[in-house]
This record gives structure tokens, sequence and C-alpha cells, in this order.
């Protein structure tokens, strides 16, 4: 395990990181429009791609709310950045209960080490996200046979493996889910769509995929067949959810520095926009804004570590919040700049563009809020660990 010391030299190591060659990767980024290898490689070099994972897994050992205070940090970059070292921290989490241990050796450690890489492969264009899923599988001997499609999936160009979730023909809701480490090498009836031209997140890649008849190993099955849902939502959602939650937090974080830089320095009339005090009360309504919904979401990474019984509902809580909180400030943010914020030379411009990706990421607010509404109901919410709702 990390000592604090240990922790603190990490984390200004990677603060470091973040406001010196991490802003200037995120600029070449974005004018390209391409993330390249060589910064992949340094984010491995640094060991950034391991910090969550457990050491006998070849992780650093990051406990998860001090992982937080690092996603702070990371997500103040190009979202592009963010994205990479988010989910190559977190999609362990989905396999290590579950994977056998060829996967372990073969698959799990090396994307651990950052060596692989992995795609989340959920999101169906025809179908709701979770138990709805159509993409099905059928069985002969040894193989199944897949047809179906996914779509807006992260990395699914270029990742080495498609961590995918299908279902069973003729099954429905979880029953007859299947989880599958499909290998991204051309398999005879892929379809691969590069669909990478989005609003922000410049640079990463995602995939259209449609299935014919494809021959998948039952080899490649991640748990048991009827654990689909569990394998891709039971572990990993619910941290990833808080991560994103954090990703928020940093990149307003970010927003809000942008905006009280640019405040110092115009000038109108005579004064400059940080005297003024209008530009002031959106500069303070940022801050209190950023910092109640921080509280909140390392509130949820506690939850989460210590196993509270509502920790599902408070992550829930925490992104809702976080993305709210988000969406206000980098509004807000942008709204210092004046017209000069709409405009590509600005930082603002991008980070704003970026921010709009956190609302659909590990689910919308309005699918949240439909958690934290169950759990209000049926009584497992709480205010506090001993603090029920009602
Ligand atoms: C940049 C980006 C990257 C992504 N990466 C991945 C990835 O790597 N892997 C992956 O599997 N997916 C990925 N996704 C998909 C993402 O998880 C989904 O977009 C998100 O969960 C919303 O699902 P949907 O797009 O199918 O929206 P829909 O389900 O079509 O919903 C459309 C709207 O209706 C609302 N809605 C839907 N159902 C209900 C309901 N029951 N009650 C009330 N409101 C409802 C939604 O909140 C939303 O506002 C990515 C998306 C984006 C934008």
């Amino acid at each position: 395990m990390m000592s604090d010391t240990e922790f603190t030299a990490l984390r200004t190591e990677i603060a470091e990181w973040v406001a010196g060659p991490g802003e200037e990767w995120s600029q070449r980024i974005e004018s390209s429009g391409a993330v390249p290898q060589e910064l992949v490689d340094e984010l491995r070099g640094h060991g950034w791609m391991s910090l969550a994972a457990p050491e006998e897994l070849g992780g650093r050992g990051v406990g998860f709310e001090r992982f937080l205070e690092l996603m702070e940090y990371f997500s103040r970059l190009h979202a592009s950045i963010r994205m990479l070292v988010h989910v190559n921290n977190g999609i362990w989490r989905a396999l290590v209960d579950y994977v056998d241990d060829q996967q372990r050796e073969q698959i799990l450690i090396p994307t651990v080490k950052g060596d692989k890489r992995i795609a989340f492969t959920l999101t169906e264009a025809d179908s709701g996200t979770g138990a709805d899923i159509r993409t099905t599988l059928r069985r002969e001997g040894d193989v199944y046979y897949m047809n179906g499609e996914k779509h807006l999936i992260t990395f699914g160009m270029t990742c080495d493996y498609w961590l995918l979730t299908a279902r069973l023909e003729g099954t429905t809701g979880h029953d007859g889910t299947v989880a599958l480490l499909v290998p991204n090498t051309g398999l005879p009836g892929v379809e691969l769509i590069d669909d990478s031209q989005t609003m922000g997140i410049a640079g990463t890649d995602h995939a259209i995929m449609h299935f014919h008849d494809v021959p998948v190993p039952v080899s490649a099955r991640v748990g048991q067949e009827g654990q689909g849902l569990a394998v891709a939502l039971g572990g990993f959602l619910l941290p990833s959810r808080i991560s994103v939650a954090m990703s928020c937090v940093g990149l307003a974080e970010r927003a809000q520095q942008l905006a009280v830089e640019y405040a110092q320095q115009r000038v109108t009339f005579g004064k400059p926009l940080a005297k003024r005090q209008a530009i002031q009360f959106l500069l303070a309504r940022n801050h209190a804004s950023i910092l109640a919904a921080r509280s909140l979401v390392l509130e949820a990474g506690r939850g989460y570590q210590a196993g509270r019984p509502d920790a599902g509902a408070l992550s829930s809580a925490a992104k809702m919040t976080a993305v709210d909180m988000l969406a206000e400030v980098t509004d807000n943010a942008l709204q210092v700049f004046g017209g000069r914020g709409y405009f590509k030379r600005e930082t603002i411009e991008r980070v704003y563009r970026d921010a709009r990706a956190q609302r659909f990421e590990e689910g919308t607010n309005e699918i949240q809020s439909l958690i934290v509404a169950r759990s209000v109901l049926d009584g497992t919410a709480r205010y506090a660990d001993d603090v029920p709702v009602a």
C-alpha cells in the first residue's frame, strides 16, 4: 500500500505534469485532432495507466478516494487525456472477479500495465442501455455466432479487445446476457465503422460495429452465461460514475482558472473585468458550486470504498450534481470571456465542448435520477451513513 508521503509525491508529480507538459499535449491534440502514441507511451511510462489497480494485477494500488484526487488533476487537461487515464484505470474492475487464469495473464494484466487497451462495448442504437440489449449469440459447440450492432464505442477502432455484452438468442432482461472479450483483429463478419467525428474529445476514436454471424470462441466469455450485465455493470459502473463525476470537478476547475485569469487581464471602460461585481458574482458562484460538488463526489468515493449500502444512489447523486455544476461553471466561464470565448483560439472553447460529453458518460442524468428516486422511495437513501432520509 502507498504511504501518505508517497501519495503526496505522486500527486505533486502529476500536478506539475498537468500544468506543464500535459497542457502542451492538450493543445497539440486539439490542433492535430489526434492522440499521438508518444503521449500514451508517456502516460504508461509514468505508471499513470496503472494507478488504481491492485498490486497483484501489476497496478500501483492507489486507493479509490486518493485516485479521485488524481483524476481531479488529469481532468483539467484535454478530454482525450482524461479519457485514457479514466478508462484504463477503471476497466479492470469489470474483469477482476470474472476472468479465468488465461484471460488474467494474457489480457487483464497487460491492460493494467497499459500495454493493451480494452473498449467497453455495451451501447446499441436500437435498444436501451442495459437489460434491453439486442446483440445476440447463437451457440454451436464451442463457438458463439454473434449478430447485432453497437455504437458510440470509445477506443472501438484502436483497442485490442472489446469487452462486449450480448445475449443468448431467445432470452430477455438480465437472463442470458453474456460478456465476451472479443479481439479486435479483423474477425470475419465484423464491420467496423470509424465514428470519431465528435463535438469534443478530439483525437479519441469511436466506433460503430455491425456483426454478421461473427464466430467467437466460447473461451472468450468472461464469467458465466447469464452474468453478462453483472460483468459490464456490476463492479465497474458505480466507481466509474464517481470517477466521471470527479472529472466534472477537475474540468470545472480548469474553466474557472481560465475565467479568473481572463477577468484579471481584460479591461473594459477603464477597469479590469475582475473589478466588476457582476463578474465577481459569476466567479463566486462557480467557486461555491465546484466546492459543493467536490465534497459530494469525495463522499461518494468514501461511501463506495466503505461499502455503504446506499453507495449506488450516492454515486448517482454525485454524478448528477457534478454534471449540472460543470454545465453551469463552463457556461459562466465562457460568459466571462465575452465573444472571444466562442473562438477556437481560446482554451475555454474546447473546455466548454469537452464538458458536454460528460452528461452522457456512465449514464445520463435522467437515468441517475431514476436510481436516486428508487433509493429515496424504498428507504435505502441516506443523508449520511447513519442518517436515513425517511
Ligand atoms: C463521447 C461518448 C462516449 C461514449 N463511450 C461509450 C463506450 O465506450 N461504450 C459504450 O457502451 N457506450 C458509450 N457511450 C454511450 C453512452 O453511455 C450513452 O450515450 C448514454 O448511456 C445514453 O444512452 P443512449 O445514447 O443510448 O441514449 P438513449 O437511451 O437513446 O436516451 C436518449 C435520451 O432519453 C433519455 N432516456 C432514455 N431512457 C430513459 C428512461 N427510461 N427514462 C427517462 N429518460 C430516458 C436519456 O436520458 C437521454 O436524454 C458514449 C457516449 C458518448 C457521448
